[in-house]
């Protein structure tokens, strides 16, 4: 049994971004002898070419601001050199990290604030309850729904040396407070929207057709499921109602991953990230298209919420590569056992043998 703990603070509605300045003042009102009243602000990218969308963040003259790429998912030397890059420009004790974007910044500012107040690199707390002391105070602001990066508790990153993509599993990893504001994701690119969104939706079919399972993880999931076929069968995805469920399901979505585990379409994909740098949420979606053998119902439901959204997976990803790329895929996608035991029990290594398994990934 796990003991779980929530995320302690959250705020939703529309136009909450605004709230952001009042938070950050009583962090520096209230800090702590030797803490610095400026605070870290990590924003994706894509607000540099748009600042008008968060014009109500208020921010003070103390605070450091940085825009984080989203070129490639975080690594974790490319948070250790963000962290030499902060500390070079004076910030050693900053009074909160701020993420505001998708899950590459989220997953970034929750590594960050870790790094502050616990010694050595990113790589060293790869894995589980490994991070000793309390991060710096977290806030976390999605601005694209559906990882549920908002209310886990890791973040991911992988290592380029072992090719490792774990997170810093932690309860220190949680956000101390969220603002979801569903204005937020107005902006987002309908296939990156969908891709996205529907990393919940895969993570509650997987955790539901598992054998590890946990009464409130199933509740979770099963909300966030029936929020999902609300958002993607019920007319057009992005309207404002449909963008504001999305928030809900990808925080609950967020909450079940605590309580169990994913299946065999995570592994899969995790492969095609580590092999072929696809990122997370559109490996998942490839991944699907060649799943209906272990989850039929669900990919007859994708594809229609696929057809309803006029949206485009693309395809042929993974057809006509060279045997050594399907041998370091299967060798990446095994490499998680605890999921591929939950969907396929402990003999899984019988049934996804490496024949099978390349025949599924030259299906996508
Ligand atoms: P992302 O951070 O990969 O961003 C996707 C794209 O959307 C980017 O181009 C970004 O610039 C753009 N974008 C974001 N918000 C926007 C907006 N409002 N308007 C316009 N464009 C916007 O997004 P993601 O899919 O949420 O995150 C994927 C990452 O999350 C991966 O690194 C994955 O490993 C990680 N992840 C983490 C967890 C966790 O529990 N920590 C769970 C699943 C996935
Ligand atoms: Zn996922």
């Amino acid at each position: 049994m796990k003991n779980i703990k929530e995320i302690p603070h959250y705020l939703f509605g529309s136009g909450g971004l605004s709230r952001l300045s009042s938070f950050l003042t009583e962090r520096r009102d209230r800090r702590a002898p030797g803490m610095q009243a400026g605070a870290v602000i990590l924003v994706d990218e894509y607000f540099e070419r748009h600042p008008q969308c968060l014009a109500t963040a208020q921010l003070d003259a103390s605070d450091h601001l940085r825009y984080i790429s989203t070129a490639e998912e975080p690594t974790t030397d490319g948070i250790d050199r963000l962290m030499t890059e902060l500390r070079a420009a004076g910030v050693t004790q900053p009074c909160a990290v701020v993420g505001i974007g998708g899950g590459i910044t989220l997953d970034t500012a929750k590594a960050v604030a870790n790094l502050f107040t616990n010694p050595g690199a990113a790589a060293d707390y790869q894995g589980w309850d490994l991070v000793k002391n309390p991060g710096v105070f977290k806030i976390g602001i999605p601005t694209i729904s559906g990882t549920g990066a908002e209310s886990s508790r890791t973040c991911v990153m992988t290592n380029s040396r072992t090719g490792l993509k774990l997170g810093m599993n932690s309860d220190h990893t949680l956000f101390d407070q969220l603002i979801l504001d569903p204005v937020l994701t107005a902006t987002v690119d309908r296939n990156q929207y969908f891709f996205t969104g529907m990393d919940t939706y895969i993570h509650g079919i997987e955790s539901l057709a598992g054998s590890y399972r946990n009464a409130i993880g199933d509740t979770l999931s099963e909300t966030s499921i029936a929020l999902c076929r609300k958002v993607f069968l019920g007319g057009d995805m992005m309207s404002d109602e449909n963008r504001e469920q999305l928030m809900v399901a990808s925080f609950l979505g967020g909450r079940a991953i605590a309580t169990g585990f994913v299946g065999v379409v995570h592994p899969m994909s995790a492969a095609l990230s580590v092999v072929l740098g696809t990122h997370h949420c559109v490996a998942n979606c490839i991944t699907m298209t060649a799943m209906d053998e272990f989850y039929p119902g669900q990919c007859r439901e994708f594809r229609e919420m696929v057809a309803a959204q006029g949206v485009t997976i693309p395809r042929g990803l993974g057809a006509g590569l060279s045997d050594d790329h399907y041998a370091r895929m299967f060798a990446a996608a095994s490499l998680h056992e605890k999921p591929l035991t939950n969907a396929l029990g402990p003999g899984f290594r019988e049934i996804l043998t490496p024949e099978r398994m390349t025949g599924l990934f030259r299906q996508m």
